[in-house]
């Protein structure tokens, strides 16, 4: 397939930028794409600065077209720059065009998301190209649950009006998010007693035994009707077959649509008693994202998008509420008008299959020049 200059030369950037394998458990690789996408934001007329975040994760990059002293409220993007593939992964979904196709790790989730936002917005790099100065933040870590970036996404989020997250359109016609679902996470622990298994079995406090019941407790919590789920992700316990388990562990994902279900969940998570009175359990429970709900603000985003979007030559369509969390989910709760999945379209997100559709890309970066030079106070 013949590709038309821009839609060429936007495909060539997006494959550069795949081919830097920047896994969320890869410091250095993060750090070697910060400083292209640094490089770049740069050589675009606009201002880059990166800053770390420890020796544990990738730095933080923050990109903006803000006049030197412009102390106004603006418009925030979001985007991750990492990614949940390993490195390597190029060798099993290398970097390459197939018919509509452009494939690669991270290209749908969300290099490519990223790639159009920054080239929409270095076309608007000079002073007062845009009504409110925009900031684009790109933190490390959104894969893992953005532990050491939210603070940072927070503060960023509290100087804007409005929040932008480049995260993958929707695979069912490129539909964005104005909903999520809060995501938490329980680590429960059972301290039974150890005893041998042949000789002293009656003395043992199976932790395994307890544990199990309380797996079926906990995935019981599940109410499809409303939206909540509860998966009992990985568990492990004891030692040798010969042996009554003293010790069980179990690590437990739940969503929830809204605070209300998320401060029910918490609570009952919390108040889980041990069915053998002799085995104590241990209990952490946190929401990690809060649930990102569709406000009325939200919703008034989302139709000046859809205006844009029209402009751009396509129909805008919010998808339904995901199970799915990102940074949005953070901003969303802060009460600041948010807007996700207005990256790439494409599909096959975390799979070795990841890819976006080259025909949408010139149109989606008009998308992005909309969004960024409507967007006003
Ligand atoms: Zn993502």
């Amino acid at each position: 397939m013949s590709l038309d200059p821009s839609t060429a030369q936007l495909a060539a950037g997006i494959q550069s930028w795949l081919r830097c394998e920047s896994p969320s458990s890869s410091p250095q690789g993060i750090a070697a794409m910060v400083a292209m996408v640094e490089q770049h934001a740069k050589e675009l007329g606009l201002t880059a600065k990166v800053s770390s975040l420890g020796d544990t994760t990738g730095p933080l990059l923050h990109i903006s077209n803000r006049a030197a002293g412009d102390q106004r409220k603006g418009l925030l993007l979001l985007g991750h720059l990492d990614t949940v593939h390993p490195v390597g992964t190029l060798l099993q979904n290398p970097c390459r065009i197939e018919g509509d196709r452009l494939y690669g790790p991270g290209s749908y989730d969300m290099k490519a998301g990223i790639y159009l936002a920054l080239t929409a917005l270095g076309q608007l790099s000079a002073p007062g190209a845009t009504p409110l100065p925009v900031d684009f933040l790109l933190v490390p870590d959104e894969e893992t649950g953005s532990h050491s970036s939210r603070q940072a996404i927070e503060q960023f989020a509290h100087q804007a009006h409005y929040v932008l997250v480049c995260e993958p359109a929707r695979a069912d016609g490129g539909r964005c998010v104005t909903a999520r679902k809060g995501i938490g996470m329980m680590r429960l622990k059972a301290h039974g007693r150890p005893a041998h298994a042949g000789l002293q079995h009656e003395k043992g406090r199976s932790a395994i035994r307890e544990m199990a019941r309380q797996v079926l407790v906990l995935e019981a919590m599940t109410d499809y009707a409303r939206g909540i789920t509860v998966s009992v992700g990985t568990i492990a316990g004891g030692t040798v077959t010969n042996t009554v388990p003293s010790v069980c562990e179990a690590a437990v994902d739940f969503r929830v649509p809204d605070m209300a279900a998320a401060d029910e969940v918490i609570g009952r998570m919390q108040a889980l008693t041990p069915q053998d009175p002799d085995v104590r359990l241990e209990i952490q429970v946190e929401l990690n994202r809060p649930p990102m709900v569709k406000t009325a603000a939200a919703a008034e985003l989302l139709s000046r998008a859809q205006v844009c979007a029209a402009q751009a030559g396509f129909t805008l369509e919010d998808a339904p509420m995901t199970g799915g969390g990102s940074d949005a989910n953070f901003t969303a709760a802060l009460g600041i008008p948010t807007l996700d999945g207005l990256g790439a379209d494409g599909d096959g997100a975390h799979t070795l299959n990841e890819y976006i559709l080259v025909s949408t890309l010139s149109q989606r970066l008009v998308f992005w020049q909309k969004l960024l030079t409507s967007l006003g106070a």
